[in-house]
């Protein structure tokens, strides 16, 4: 099997655009070792690139992608659990200040979970992954009227919510929650709009980022 050639020309970009401005940094990085501030748990999905959207320089950003943004609340059972290692890496080790659960438009194993649709693969395991949102379906209620894509809207952004909660679950991200030293944010990204929502604390409505600066983006004619 051969080495994909996306990824092979991809490399001779980075190679002649990125690497010679951010050698330096690299070299930096390696010898000081990585001081992100910012944890960031994504989907996997290929339209949600944390570094992408938030424009992050190597060593900014600690991010975890599973399909769906999703945390599962704290169970010391002794299984391999990927998420909650990257979490406790990050807490701990690197210390960082903000966790950042960012949720996206169009998001796959959501759905999923909404259509019932038939397991992705004869194993299933996304069947059972996506049975974690299930309190989130259940805060947001039947579907009822409602057009699918609003649906799905109000299902991601509660899905976000409730993987807030299940951080608190945490004792090591409660605890230091609990003092200020570490923030938990819920963001939705608008894949073919490019628009991105905070939650606001207060109201728990999502509410857009830079929206002026968006709109400037895409004023005027473009070539
Ligand atoms: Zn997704």
């Amino acid at each position: 099997m051969e080495f994909p050639q996306r990824l092979i020309d991809g490399y001779g970009s980075f190679l002649s655009e990125r690497l010679p401005h951010e050698q330096s940094r690299f070299r930096a990085l390696a010898e000081t070792g990585q001081h992100p501030e910012i944890m960031v748990i994504g989907c996997s999905d290929s339209r949600v690139s944390p570094e992408v959207i938030f424009d992050a320089r190597p060593g900014e950003l600690f991010v975890a992608r599973n399909v769906a943004n999703l945390v599962p609340p704290y169970t010391p059972d002794g299984a391999t659990r990927a998420v909650s290692a990257a979490l406790e890496f990050a807490v701990q080790a690197l210390k960082v200040k903000h966790i950042v659960v960012l949720g996206h438009a169009q998001c796959g194993g959501i759905r999923v979970y909404a259509e019932n649709a038939a397991p992705l693969s004869p194993g299933d395991f996304i069947g059972h992954w996506m049975a974690l949102i299930a309190p989130a379906a259940k805060a947001v209620g039947p579907r009822g009227d409602l057009p699918l894509t609003d649906y799905l809207t109000k299902l991601e952004q509660a899905s976000i919510v409730q993987t807030l909660d299940n951080l608190m679950t945490f004792p090591c991200v409660k605890i230091l929650a609990d003092r200020g030293r570490l923030s938990l944010h819920a963001a939705y990204f608008g894949v073919a709009s490019g628009e991105l929502s905070v939650q606001d604390r207060a109201s728990g409505e999502f509410r857009r980022i830079a929206a002026e600066q968006h709109a400037k983006a895409f004023q005027g004619p473009r070539f």
